[in-house]
């Protein structure tokens, strides 16, 4: 039987990169049942052997970080020291979830209450049996590593399925797996287009899905996955504002806000997308930008646009705002498929489609505002709440800034700090999806808690689970719950 295979090109030159099978419902089912077989086998080994494993494929993915560098780099585009740092921080959560699942999984002893007296109440958060990662493009390796770590620190088996734009990354990142875990597949990778993560989603066997792209396809994901009544964490990118408050460094406000938008050609879920800027720095803060972002070039910062139909998208967005509002730099012009300039424009409607939709590209809107406070009501008035950014010499102001933030991660003096934290959880709320990856949320995410409680002995005349229970059993209990419960106090 031939095989249909699918190409992965490279979007700077178009060339292929690598062909790859479309693997079709049967292939996924027959990936599944290998993974459940593979998941009792890797739940088995202990929470210690798969730490060690998970530190060896750790080991496995360093030593091959140049090539996987230069893969990356061949299927998205970006450049190579982008690829390497996006390596290097999946690099860095495997190694955190590999050395504290344990921790926040294993067995503890929790306090029954006085009620429960008598009892020994455990909790242990156990694995799930076959996790199914639907990986993005943009971040081949980070981002669907947030997930697959996570998930195989847990004791689950994971059937990943990469994105169509970069499918020899995934392959890769299972090829590796198999370096430090030879005995059983418990990643694994199946390649395809949309309906191989359709098959999925909708294998009954598979017992979460992670999956991270845009909100439209989490619906359908998530509607494919309610027919099992498979849970979902969805991560689908957002539409980040970024505060810069009066007593801010301008200069660094300004660096890390053009790195934010344009690194990774803006195709970054939490990349700077809106930026709001209190007016007493209003004018320095416009200077600091437009200096630096002269010195910014496509094809030579940053890649191209790694999925072509984006460069619409984008396209769309920049026409509508430079009609709209005031440029500053780029325009029109900006969008030289495969790539696009950096593009900055002041003053448009907050109800244009570059203000609510997610570009998804190298452009910024920035808007000017009366105070902190009329910047975060405006950061805050999206359907997305992903990430953020808040800029300020005041640590107390920034604080609450970003707490009132709408979003599930706030980055202050800093853009995008908090991916690099691995103790700190990653995702979103609103249309940027629900469920986190990274840290110990991260980690419980993929397991199920567990809950036992043992009787040590029973209760003397305080047997209430029997129907032998009296009165007096009943007036002892009313007694015991006025005397814990019945006062006033704080
Ligand atoms: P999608 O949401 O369509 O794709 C994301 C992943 O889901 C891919 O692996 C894709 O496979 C898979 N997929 C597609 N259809 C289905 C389906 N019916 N069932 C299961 N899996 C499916 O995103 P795109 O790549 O098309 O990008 C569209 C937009 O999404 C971007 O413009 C951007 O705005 C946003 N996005 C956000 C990301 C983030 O980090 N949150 C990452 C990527 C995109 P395949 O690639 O084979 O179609």
């Amino acid at each position: 039987m031939t095989t249909v295979t699918f190409d992965s090109l490279n979007p700077a030159t178009g060339e292929i990169v690598g062909s790859h099978p479309k693997h079709g419902p049967d292939a996924v089912r027959q990936a599944v049942g290998r993974a459940e077989e593979a998941a009792g086998w890797w739940a088995a080994l202990g929470a210690g052997e798969r730490r060690r494993r998970l530190l060896d494929y750790k080991a496995v993915i360093t030593r091959h970080l140049r090539e996987l560098a230069e893969l990356v780099h061949e299927e998205n585009g970006k450049p190579v020291g982008d690829a390497t740092l996006e390596i290097v921080l999946a690099i860095t959560h495997l190694d955190w979830a590999a050395r504290n699942a344990q921790k926040v999984l294993g067995r503890r002893r929790v306090n029954p209450g006085m009620i429960g007296l008598n009892l020994a109440a455990t909790l242990e958060y156990l694995p799930l049996g076959v996790v199914g990662v639907i990986g993005p493009w943009n971040y081949p390796v980070f981002t669907p590593m947030g997930s697959i770590a996570y998930a195989l620190a847990a004791g689950n088996a994971v059937v990943f399925k990469p994105s169509e734009l970069t499918p020899g990354i995934g392959v890769r990142l299972a090829e590796l797996f198999a370096e430090a875990v030879p005995e059983q597949p418990v990643l694994q990778t199946v390649t395809g287009l949309g309906e191989t993560g359709a098959a999925l989603a909708a294998d009954p066997r598979v017992r979460k899905v992670a999956f991270t792209g845009s909100t439209a396809t989490a619906k359908r994901v998530m509607a494919a996955c309610a027919e099992n009544l498979t849970p979902i964490v969805a991560e689908c990118g957002g539409k980040d504002a970024f505060i810069v408050d009066a007593d801010a460094d301008v200069g660094k406000a300004a660096d890390a806000c053009l790195w934010g938008a344009m690194s990774n050609a803006g195709q970054t879920c939490v990349g700077v997308e809106r930026v709001y800027v209190v007016d007493a720095v209003y004018e320095p803060f416009m200077r600091e930008l437009s200096d630096r972002v002269a010195k910014v070039k496509a094809g030579e910062d940053y890649g191209p646009i790694t999925m072509p139909g984006q460069l619409d998208i984008i396209k769309r967005h920049i026409d509508d705002a430079a009609k709209a509002g005031k440029v500053v730099a780029g325009g029109t012009g900006s969008v030289r498929a495969p790539y696009v300039e950096p593009v900055i424009v002041e003053d448009v409607p907050e109800e244009s489609p570059a203000v609510r939709e997610e570009t998804f590209g190298p452009t910024i809107t920035v808007r000017r505002t009366r105070d902190a406070q009329e910047a975060l009501e405006l950061a805050n008035a999206s359907v997305y709440g992903l990430g953020g950014t808040v800029f300020s010499r005041n640590t107390r102001r920034a604080m609450e800034l970003a707490r009132m933030m709408r979003s599930g991660m706030t980055a202050i003096n800093s853009v995008i700090s908090f991916a690099g934290v691995p103790a700190l959880p990653f995702g979103g709320m609103g249309d940027s999806g629900f469920g986190r990856i990274h840290g110990a949320d991260g980690l419980r995410e993929f397991a199920r808690p567990k809950a036992i409680s043992r009787q040590r002995f029973a209760m003397p005349g305080m047997n209430l689970t029997s129907f032998t229970r009296g009165p007096a059993e009943l007036e002892r209990l009313i007694r015991l719950v006025t005397f814990l419960h019945g006062r006033r106090k704080r």
